[in-house]
């Protein structure tokens, strides 16, 4: 077994602290990486708190991993010593379904293995995520980091730029369209970022007032604090898409109502507890939908990669050392992420 040294939870209530663990061995399929950065995701915090219900402990989060490649086994072909790569939120599925052969592995219909508080498929005991020096993953699951993306804030790239993207292209957002955004946090300063590099026209709806100026400097072109009505009546029945990234249940009928006819709002945001429900007859009399969407596969996840590399596009980040990671936690709760947390895990040897 290999030995690993990171920040975990051994309950729901206790605060993240070190913890050394085991990873398997590297199969001839695996590559081995040592982790530079990994990105503070809301999930990681759902999880360690169990709002979701399904965490074991011990849980080392962390899916959103940069590092280098240190050793690889001998059946990969595409990766090398050295390599700059990248880990996100899936490290295994079965490969064999439908929706694992259309290159949809996060919707594999025998389960996806998560990067932490997943089954493991070869050993049978869990996974452990980013926070952390080492991680083992098959070679399906390992990104490609463009180079000349600057590694820290091209982390939260694995999830929360895929976990945009990917809405984004599945409803087919083109230059011209207005897309809103819902919440300016991790997810949705990426959100905003790819729907203006996609050409759409960006309208981002947040609770913060203070975080117009941000918005508009990451490429929004208006803001909307969502609170005032009068500011959400003047979008009525105007929007293409909207993208919720709200971690919290909210009314989603108020936004809704700003779809025009044939628009669809896309739920990212998995609060603990359900949103209270919307009104069908907003959906009914113009047609509009409300869909759902989960991160991305990895293919597209590379596609969006390389998206970012092209146009030198990476997340707005604040270092932190591993040791702060609970007052990040904190900080996250009060929507005060400017605009993702990535961890230094050259801290964890300090
Ligand atoms: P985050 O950085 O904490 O951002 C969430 C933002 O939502 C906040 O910054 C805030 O923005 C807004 N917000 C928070 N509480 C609110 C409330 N009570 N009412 C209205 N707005 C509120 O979180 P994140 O990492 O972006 O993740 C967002 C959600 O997406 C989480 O639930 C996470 O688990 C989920 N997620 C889903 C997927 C998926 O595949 N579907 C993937 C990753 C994450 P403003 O200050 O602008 O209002
Ligand atoms: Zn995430």
């Amino acid at each position: 077994m290999l030995a690993s040294t990171g920040y975990g939870a051994t309950s729901s209530s206790a605060p993240l602290s070190k913890l050394d663990f085991k990873r398997r061995e590297p199969r001839p399929d695996d590559v081995q990486i040592d982790i530079l950065y990994c990105g503070v995701c809301h999930s990681d915090l759902h999880t360690v708190r169990n709002e979701w219900g399904n965490t074991v402990y011990p849980v080392v989060p962390g899916h959103e991993i940069v590092g280098r490649v240190t050793a690889i086994g001998k059946e990969v072909t595409r990766f090398k010593e050295g390599n700059l790569v990248g880990v996100g939120c899936l490290v295994d599925s079965c490969q064999h379904c439908s929706s694992c052969a259309e290159g949809l592995e996060q919707y594999c219909e025998n389960g996806f293995v998560g990067t932490y508080n997943g089954e493991e498929m070869h050993s049978g005991g869990m996974t452990y995520g980013g926070y952390s020096t080492n991680i083992v993953v098959r070679d399906k699951f390992v990104l490609h980091i463009p180079e000349n993306l600057e590694p820290a804030g091209a982390a939260p790239l694995l999830c929360a730029g895929i976990t945009t993207y990917s809405p984004l292209r599945q409803w087919r957002v083109e230059p011209g369209q207005k897309v809103g955004i819902v919440g300016l946090g991790g997810l949705g300063h990426m959100g905003i970022k790819l729907a203006h590099a996609m050409g759409a026209h960006v309208v981002l709806f947040t609770t913060s007032p203070g975080k117009r100026e941000d918005a508009k400097r990451l490429g929004a072109n208006d803001v909307v604090v969502s609170k005032n009505s009068s500011e959400m009546e003047a979008h009525r029945n105007s929007f293409d898409f909207i993208l919720n990234t709200v971690a919290a249940p909210h009314p989603l009928d108020p936004f809704i109502e700003l779809l025009k006819r044939d628009g669809t709002m896309t739920l990212v945001g998995a609060p603990a507890s359900p949103h209270p429900s919307p009104q069908v007859f907003n959906l009914i009399m113009k047609r509009r939908r409300l869909a759902g969407s989960l991160i991305g596969g990895i293919a597209e996840t590379q596609e969006m990669l390389d998206f970012c590399g092209e146009r030198g596009i990476v997340s707005d980040i604040e270092i932190i050392r591993i040791q702060d990671i609970n007052a990040a936690y904190d900080r996250m709760l009060k929507s005060d992420v400017k605009y993702r947390f990535v961890i230094d895990m050259a801290s964890l040897k300090q």
